[in-house]
């Protein structure tokens, strides 16, 4: 059998390893010039690489681990303990644990209480990962009460899903909730990172896969699907056929529409209609650390990021030349307004919203800014996505498709896609290579796995 898998990231270099260990001959293709997607990096110069967007694993994330076990770079892993603020008021509190908790002042001591029970009670108990059609805004305000929901779940809802906030499921609050709950003791988080960046990581399994006989190209993207009788014939890259009998996509479903339209209309609309959402991350390289603690949440109105994750609070700047890296990060739908702005008026406008945080300038202690973007950055996974998530196996023989959409009720992750890649070959006839994979808490792979 021979496949093609297209896409170079986590997913697509998960089924492409997968598929491999299972004995088939793999050709990965990769529009862009160097395989990562989301996880990629760059040079910051003569030291470690930077992913453009921050990333880190938890301690429980059992696919992620075992894929670093089998590619020889378990020793290279870090668990540091982090830590997590809140602006709000604006003041910047401290958010670890049941202390802070009970010293949050923007909220009452009865408030502080019941969203502590409340998050407690959604991240332990199993039954809210089935309240798909449940809206977790409406769910949180009833049982955790108005000031909780407006002081902290809703700005970061907002932050996360743009005006989509209200329509979040309650399925998904709770596993993100218990994804976190899961790599607490005692109210201190435990994240996860590698040496020397994911770079090591992608460099290294690009390697393994090249070994086991994978091919791998860069560069240039599927520009067609070939179909012969309803029936994947291969795909067409830079005007020349590849001819295969499976071909795996791990595209976001907009793109892969487009490579569909002109062969089915109305399933290329339905794929269409998945809802993405685009995030801006603006990375400073200052020559001071700027917050105290790993991540912050911004919860106040009227900012343009919501989330502050300084990296300098979890790797060392020695690994950065001395310098302090930290991401202003933030999703939102392409239509709005700070999508269309130039990365020169996000920077002039973040700056200046930064020194409102932090009450002094900048400017005299920056390095460097960029702005990043990613258009599809995530799934826009609202009341109703889980009814509209595609069948991995499609209508047309030999075609797969196995993305990010394919992650939900959890949290889109590097290891979640390692989870999706092991279902997604077990449907494709591979049990014992999928049981190969350890399952963790993720339950990503729940949908579209029907045969
Ligand atoms: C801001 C942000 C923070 C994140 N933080 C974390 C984190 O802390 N931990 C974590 O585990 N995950 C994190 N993630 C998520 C993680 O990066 C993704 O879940 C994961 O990388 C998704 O991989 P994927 O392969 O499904 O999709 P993608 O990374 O989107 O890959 C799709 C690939 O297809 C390629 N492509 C597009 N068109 C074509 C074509 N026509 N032909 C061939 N190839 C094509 C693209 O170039 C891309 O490489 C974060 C993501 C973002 C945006």
């Amino acid at each position: 059998m021979k496949a093609v898998v297209i896409g170079a990231a986590a997913s697509g270099l998960a089924i492409a390893y997968l598929l491999a260990r299972a004995g088939v001959c793999v050709h990965v293709i990769e529009k862009s010039p160097s395989p990562g997607g989301l996880r990629a990096t760059f040079s910051l110069g003569d030291c470690d690489r930077l992913e453009y967007f921050y990333h880190h694993f938890f301690t429980h994330d059992a696919e992620i681990n075992w894929l670093l076990s089998e590619l020889g770079l378990s020793q290279r892993v870090i668990f540091r303990e982090t830590s997590m603020g809140v602006f709000r008021n604006g003041k910047i509190h401290s958010f670890n644990g049941p202390r802070d908790l009970l010293k949050f002042s923007p909220i009452n001591m009865i408030s502080r209480l019941r969203f502590g029970m409340n998050a407690a009670i959604l991240s332990n108990f199993s039954g809210f990962a089935n309240r798909h059609n449940e809206s977790c805004l409406d769910w949180l305000r009833a049982w955790a009460g108005n000031q909780p929901t407006e002081a902290i779940w809703k700005p970061l809802l907002d932050s996360k899903f743009g005006t989509a906030s209200n329509r979040i499921p309650l399925a998904w609050m709770a596993g993100r909730l218990r994804q976190r709950a899961k790599s607490r003791k005692f109210g201190k988080e435990k994240l996860g990172y590698l040496e020397g960046s994911l770079q090591v990581l992608v460099d290294t399994w690009i390697g393994a896969l090249k070994q086991m006989g994978v091919e791998i190209t860069t560069g240039t993207g599927v520009e067609s699907i070939l179909m012969k009788d309803e029936t994947v014939a291969g795909v067409m890259v830079n005007g020349s056929r590849i001819e295969s009998d499976l071909v795996v996509s791990t595209l976001p479903t907009s793109i892969l529409s487009d490579l569909l339209h002109p062969i089915n209309e109305p399933y290329a609309n339905d794929l269409a209609s998945i809802p993405y959402l685009g995030a801006i991350c603006t990375i400073l390289s200052l020559k001071r650390q700027l917050m105290p603690a790993y991540w912050t949440n911004v919860t106040d109105p009227g900012f343009s990021f919501g989330g502050i994750i300084e990296q300098a609070n979890f790797v060392s700047p020695a690994r950065y030349g001395g310098n302090h890296l930290v991401y202003l990060s933030r999703y939102l739908e392409t239509s709005h307004p700070l999508w269309a702005m130039s990365d020169a008026e996000i920077q002039n406008l973040q700056l200046k919203e930064l020194e409102r945080i932090t009450g002094c300038d900048i400017l005299p202690d920056l390095n460097h800014c960029w702005v990043f973007r990613a258009r599809y950055a995530a799934t826009l996974n609202d009341i109703g996505f889980a009814a509209k998530i595609p069948a991995v196996k499609s209508p047309f023989s030999g075609l797969y498709l196995a993305s990010m959409c394919h992650i939900y009720p959890d949290e889109r992750s590097v290891n979640n896609s390692i989870r999706v890649a092991a279902e997604t070959v077990r449907l494709l006839g591979f049990p014992k290579v999928a049981d190969s994979v350890p399952t963790g808490l993720s339950l990503s792979g729940s949908f579209g796995f029907k045969n």
